[in-house]
């Protein structure tokens, strides 16, 4: 099947759904405790798109191209009995299906999510000192905890377990290596993330950033690595390898190293907007659509006219200088 393309002759492959706009940490780049407060506005529950209408809007996802589907959010075990959803994604044929997370409640549901249907799991940590952790999740939750639920993950076969780290000079990146020492030789895949200016509320500055290249350079100072090649076409993290067999590395490095010209991803918030890129500040209302009683024909077509339309480049005219918009939070549009 041909899959949709877009303006700039990209297609349709990743969708990210975020089944909820809520989280139980607090990390200070995505979800600071001075905007996300005790009264900050969450999404009523009638809003939140249900099981049913996400599994639904999956499939036309997936008729259009879509092989690559990613549950996030917020963090999406928070969303109750979310093991019912993935049963019903794992059903759609051809799709790999996998889920970011915090970790902290992957110990206790690790083996229901396998079980569910789940090929894969990402978890973010942001390094091993618990000082550090605690500053950068501010919600008081220690590393430890984290660990047992990426070994948990690991030993029911939700493998290989990527572990994201989000790189925020001055706050851990003196963690770079600890974390490269720890993972190195564990069959677990360490990325380091380029801190984004995604959304308004973390108040990013370019100064903050602390170069994939860096990275790489701090690492290899200890560990020797050599560049090995992208899994397919399209993937965003810059692979490397230890020279002496201790496994692999990736960065990402949607800062410095936009790959806007090779995105392939789509974005379905938690109350049912489509994003074609995690910078906008616009989405496509399909909830009032689905809700309003249109059908897979009106869906479909609805879908492929948002993609078809898609021009957006948000990282590569960031490196232009150019004034963008407000753009919306990652925690509702789905990191
Ligand atoms: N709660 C889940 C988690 O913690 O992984 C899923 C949602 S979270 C928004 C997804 C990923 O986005 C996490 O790895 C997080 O560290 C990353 N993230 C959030 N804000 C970011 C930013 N400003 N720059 C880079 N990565 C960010």
């Amino acid at each position: 099947m041909m899959p949709t393309i877009d303006r700039r002759g990209r297609p349709v492959r990743d969708l990210r759904i975020s089944v909820t706009d809520r989280c139980n940490f607090r990390c200070v780049y995505c979800m600071p405790k001075t905007v996300f407060g005790r009264d900050y506005p969450f999404l009523p529950r009638q809003d939140l798109l249900t099981y049913e209408e996400i599994v639904r809007l999956a499939r036309l996802f997936a008729a259009q191209g879509v092989g690559k589907i990613r549950l996030t959010g917020g963090e999406p075990l928070l969303r109750r009995d979310i093991e019912r959803l993935i049963e019903q994604l794992a059903a759609i044929p051809g799709l790999e299906l996998t889920l970011t997370t915090n970790g902290s409640l992957l110990a206790a549901r690790a083996r229901s999510l396998r079980d569910a249907g789940l090929h894969r799991v990402t978890v973010s940590l942001d390094g091993l000192d618990d000082a550090v952790f605690k500053r950068m999740n501010d919600a008081d939750y220690p590393v430890s905890r984290v660990l047992v639920g990426i070994e948990a993950a690991a030993a029911v076969g939700l493998a290989p377990v990527k572990v994201n780290m989000v790189v925020k000079r001055g706050a851990n990146d003196g963690e770079i290596l600890p974390m490269a020492r720890h993972f190195r030789g564990s069959g677990h895949i360490l990325r380091f993330i380029e801190y984004m200016d995604a959304g308004n509320a973390n108040a990013w500055r370019a100064a903050e950033v602390i170069p994939a290249a860096d990275v790489v350079r701090r690492i290899d100072a200890e560990f020797p690595l050599e560049a090995i090649d992208p899994n397919y076409p399209g993937e965003v993290a810059e692979r490397w390898r230890y020279r002496d067999g201790g496994g692999e590395i990736g960065v990402i490095a949607s800062v410095t190293q936009a790959f806007c010209s090779s995105c392939t991803r789509v974005r379905l918030s938690t109350d049912g907007r489509v994003y074609t890129c995690l910078f906008a500040s616009e989405g496509h209302d399909l909830r009032r659509q689905l809700r309003g009683g249109a059908d897979d024909a009106q869906l479909t077509a609805a879908i492929a006219d948002i993609w078809r339309q898609r021009e957006d480049r948000y990282s590569e005219l960031r490196g232009a200088g150019l004034p963008l918009a407000k753009k919306i939070e990652m925690s509702y549009i789905g990191g």
